[in-house]
């Protein structure tokens, strides 16, 4: 089992669509995939078709005291090898939570342990929150994965979220690569080729080469949620995820080289 955290502490930069995107093309390269909405605004769970109130069965279950098995809360999509979690608005609740109910930081690491074996990677959809729910994430993540948008405020967003991710990775004994994943890219304007390239050089290879680019397509809760025919049209925005991906697995596969 491979543990993706898709996070940024800024919101609107695509995480979800990066989130549903990654686990979509996984899934139909034959893994067995699960995404895990880990966002009170819970727009991924919506756009499986689940409302997040009154509360579904959901990701605050796994922090329960007694926490149910993974499976139980695990629910089929319409996509083969695409299971998912759902967010509770609830979850906003949490931090409260955290200070009189300790080891909660650990409580997603845990349902993975008990019941992560059923899948090949887990997804995590993060909110753009530095709070109890980023840090369960980033302590079970093996690849921590920063969508970004290529306009000048992105860049302090960016910094901001690798700061966090260093911090999580000089606490464990495992390294925690971190790949940054331009989206939201329009080629024609200036601002989007500097400010791409001003994250390339202050970042290198952390940084994809390449960019998600602009397509309200992709953005179609159809295109991503469903697996009808009219899903398969790949469009700009689905080919680049899957170069992406192709990207994703080559650095981690690295990662794990030099690591052994
Ligand atoms: P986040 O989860 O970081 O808040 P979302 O994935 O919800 O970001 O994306 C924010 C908005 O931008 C959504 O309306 C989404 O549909 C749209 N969007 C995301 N990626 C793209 C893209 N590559 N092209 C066009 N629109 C996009
Ligand atoms: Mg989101």
């Amino acid at each position: 089992m491979r543990v993706w955290a898709i996070a940024n502490q800024k919101g609107g930069v695509g995480k979800t669509t990066t989130t549903l995107a990654l686990g979509r093309g996984l899934a139909m390269r034959g893994y067995r995939v699960l995404l895990v909405d880990l966002d009170p605004h819970a727009s991924l769970t919506r756009a499986f078709g689940v409302p997040a109130d009154p509360q579904p069965a959901g990701v605050l279950d796994l922090f329960d005291e007694n926490p149910p098995e993974l499976a139980r809360v695990v629910r089929a999509t319409e996509i083969e090898n695409l299971g998912f979690v759902a967010a509770q608005t609830a979850l906003a609740t949490l931090e409260r939570r955290s200070a009189t109910q300790p080891g909660l930081g650990l409580a997603l690491s845990n349902a993975l342990t008990r019941g992560g074996q059923a899948h090949d990677f887990v997804l995590f959809d993060c909110a753009p929150t530095l709070g109890l729910l980023m840090v369960n994430a980033l302590a079970a993540a093996d690849h921590v994965i920063i969508p970004t948008q290529t306009e000048p405020l992105a860049l302090h967003g960016l910094k901001g979220m690798c700061r966090t991710a260093e911090m999580i990775q000089r606490s464990r004994r495992r390294p925690l690569p971190v790949s940054v994943l331009p989206t939201l890219h329009d080629r024609r304007t200036r601002t989007g080729a500097e400010t791409l390239k001003a994250m390339q050089d202050e970042h290198g290879d952390m940084v994809w080469n390449d960019a998600i680019p602009n397509d309200t397509r992709i953005c179609s809760v159809e295109v991503l949620t469903h697996s009808s025919p009219a899903a398969q049209y790949p469009g700009r925005g689905l080919s680049a995820y899957r170069r992406a991906l192709d990207w994703l697995l080559l650095t981690e596969s690295r990662v794990m080289e030099q690591a052994a």
